[in-house]
């Protein structure tokens, strides 16, 4: 059997399509009743109570109670701990809605194997995906997650099939939602959704406690809102008083508090008047969302009532009177959204080929969907809108990612954000995902990543090299995120550059004994620290003349062994010969950095030649070090390095250190190393 669940804050319900009546009928609790309330109770000896029984412990206060934990839906956070066991809001989801499925199994005298579940239409995807997960966990599939609104204008748009454009008003305890829905004969397409979450019945009843408390204070100049537990036990009547007003033209309210006491009266009219600004808070989100449609008052046929606090006359009243529609309200408005459900469930249900035919339901996505980009001056980082909101779901859009040449990273990041801000930290950081398994040359790559919201609204990121698709996988979002606020060039990089070092060494007479060994042993201590897969080395020594003693490698036994090849006077006496320019023929071409290391002891015989050499290298992007030991001319050292600090000068005792200085600058990046 398949059914549809309104899985609400306070109260959930549970609805089936009836094929013989052609109707959405509700499965009713084991109490008789059409919906349960949302609520668990943990008993001391252990027993967990679930609805109605929950509910009423709630009441005498009795074990501890997890009540409206939707709110934490996905967050991820423990709501309850009990026996040494953490509850989230999804397990406790997960543990209602097997109560609920039990108790509609019984009410219909069949399995239940399938379920359409709603959700608010601003829940994001960390809170749909939960949502998903807790049906699942139940043992039942769950082929669609839809918004409540939508549930709503299907179980309405279902009965009236005449063509319609109709604005769903949803206030409920919480949350307000708009949806505007295009109702055919043959479908129900959404065309755009827009919310305040943090405007509900609450605030009205927040109205009532500020009302009472200020003649109050003014009577008696003390303030029952200073006391924590008298503020809430006011905040729990107001809400009484607020549905009398549904009903009665006026409410008195008595308040005990230090001794005094007093009643007030408040009148209908004037809790409505006091709470204009909140009514006009609901016209402001209706509005944008007509705007951002370019829509009006008038393209609406009918206003469709929703949630717990459209039973306040004042709404329907409000509405009325500045956009002159129709305003309806559903004869059962706290089972529509279950029924809805039920009706979709139906729709998603494989042998109902004569109602899929029947009926077409689009609906749209509540965020903007963005990925974390780097501005176009490359100062601060971007929430760049994949997805626009209120497009229609499913929707994918492509983007390339390029990899610059000489980047060798293996690994691309992708930071997904829900938001319309441009700024990322004003949005909700998605989802952190990781794609692999690329080719990359250092030639420079493209890969083709693909942003989808599939048809519950839920995110999915893939990604392709041409036609090959990579591997995507989600890693968490990073506790800390500040830096997305931040310098794109402050973030902690784990790209990998490749590098290319010429090691070259000064084989002259001077360097006889003990500087040869000392530069030998800090050669190689310098290899082993900077050696990885994306740093090569070659070794090239000089003196009258030049020899490349190792071609570039990253095998580090290679380049270590090479360096028992060096034998001093084994080119010449001298330095006549630069070895700058054999050098940049080794290192040059390839992608990544490249850095020379020159090691001398002496004042070499054609300086103004070497200089020449150096200025080519630079031009090529190569990055010069130069090494002074003992006799070395400092100022023509000066004008060879490439870097400002780029000359170095040492004694034989010194040299390790100054070798691994150089070693530590390169692998930081720093030492003005220039991508080419
Ligand atoms: P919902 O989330 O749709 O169940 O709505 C819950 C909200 O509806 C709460 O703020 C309730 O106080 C409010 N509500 C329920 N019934 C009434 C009523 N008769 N009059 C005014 N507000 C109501």
């Amino acid at each position: 059997m398949k059914v549809g669940i309104d899985l609400g804050t306070t109260y959930s319900a549970v609805a089936r399509y009836d094929k013989a009546s052609n109707k959405p009928v509700m499965l009713n609790n084991s109490f008789g009743k059409e919906i349960t309330p949302s609520v668990i109770c943990f008993l001391d000896d252990g027993d967990i109570l679930v609805g109605e029984d929950a509910k009423d412990m709630q009441s005498n206060g009795t074990g501890v109670n997890a009540a409206a934990f939707k709110r934490n839906m996905g967050d991820g956070s423990i709501v309850v701990s009990f026996n040494g066991k953490d509850y989230t809001a999804e397990d406790l989801s997960a543990m209602l809605l097997k109560h609920l499925i039990e108790d509609a199994e019984k009410a219909a005298g069949e399995k239940i194997d399938e379920a359409v579940i709603t959700v608010p239409a601003y829940f994001e995807d960390a809170q749909r995906t939960a949502t998903k997960r807790a049906g699942e966990a139940c043992g039942i599939k769950v082929p669609k997650i839809i918004n409540e609104p939508t549930a709503a204008a299907i179980s309405y748009g279902y009965k009236h099939s005449a063509d319609k454009t109709l604005l769903v008003y949803d206030l409920g305890g919480g949350t307000f939602d708009v949806t505007i829905v295009r109702v055919t004969k043959g479908s129900i397409e959404v065309i755009g959704t827009n919310g305040n979450h943090i405007l509900g019945g609450k605030d009205w009843d927040a109205a009532i406690v500020k009302f009472v408390c200020d003649r109050f204070v003014n009577e008696f100049d003390v303030d029952p809102r200073d006391d924590l537990p008298t503020k809430n036990e006011l905040i729990v009547a107001a809400e009484g008083y607020k549905k009398t007003l549904s009903i009665a033209e006026s409410v008195t309210i008595p308040i005990n508090y230090e001794g005094c006491s007093e009643k007030y009266t408040l009148t209908r009219d004037e809790f409505e008047s006091m709470t204009e600004h909140l009514m006009n808070a609901t016209k402001e989100v209706c509005e944008d969302l007509m705007d951002s449609l370019g829509m009006q008052w008038t393209d609406i046929d009918e206003i469709l009532l929703c949630g717990g606090s459209t039973r306040m006359p004042g709404v329907a009243k409000f509405l009325k009177s500045f956009t002159g529609r129709e305003v309806v309200t559903h004869s059962d408005t706290d089972l529509a959204v279950a029924k809805g459900a039920a009706i979709t469930a139906e729709l998603y249900s494989s042998n109902a080929t004569g109602m899929r035919a029947a009926m077409q339901v689009s609906d749209v996505t509540a965020h903007s969907l963005g990925a974390l980009s780097v501005s176009q001056d490359g100062k601060k980082y971007v929430n760049e809108i994949m997805i626009k909101r209120n497009s229609k779901v499913p929707s994918t859009c492509k983007k390339q990612f390029s990899i610059k040449p000489g980047n060798m990273t293996d690994k691309i990041e992708v930071y997904t954000l829900q938001g319309e801000s441009r700024i990322p930290l004003d949005c909700n950081v998605l989802a952190k995902v990781v794609i692999t398994g690329f080719y990359n040359d250092g030639k420079g790559v493209i890969i083709d990543i693909e942003y989808n919201y599939d048809e519950n609204g839920i995110v999915n990121i893939r990604a392709s090299q041409g036609e090959e698709p990579l591997d995507v996988k989600s890693e968490p979002v990073p506790d800390d995120i500040r830096w997305m606020g931040g310098d794109p060039h402050d973030k902690p990089s784990d790209v990998k550059i490749a590098k290319n070092i010429a090691i070259c060494v000064d084989l002259s007479r001077s360097m006889e004994g003990e500087p040869i060994e000392a530069a030998k042993d800090s050669i190689r201590s310098f290899v082993r620290t900077l050696s990885d897969e994306q740093t090569k080395f070659s070794l090239i020594g000089f003196g009258d003349k030049v020899k490349v003693v190792q071609e570039l490698t990253n095998d580090t036994d290679v380049i270590i062994n090479s360096i028992e090849e060096l034998k001093v006077k084994m080119l010449g006496r001298g330095t006549d010969a630069s070895p700058l320019d054999t050098a940049r023929m080794v290192i040059g071409g390839q992608p990544g950095v490249g850095i020379i290391v020159v090691l001398t002891d002496g004042i070499w015989g054609k300086r103004d030649n070497a200089v020449d050499q150096a200025l080519g290298c630079r031009t090529d992007g190569i990055t010069i070090i130069a090494i002074g030991l003992g006799e070395a001319d400092t100022s023509f050292l000066r004008q060879i390095a490439t870097v400002d600090d780029g000359a170095l000068f040492t004694t034989i005792d010194k040299l390790g250190d100054t070798f691994g200085t150089i070693a530590t600058a390169i692998s930081a990046g720093n030492m003005g190393l220039a991508v080419r």
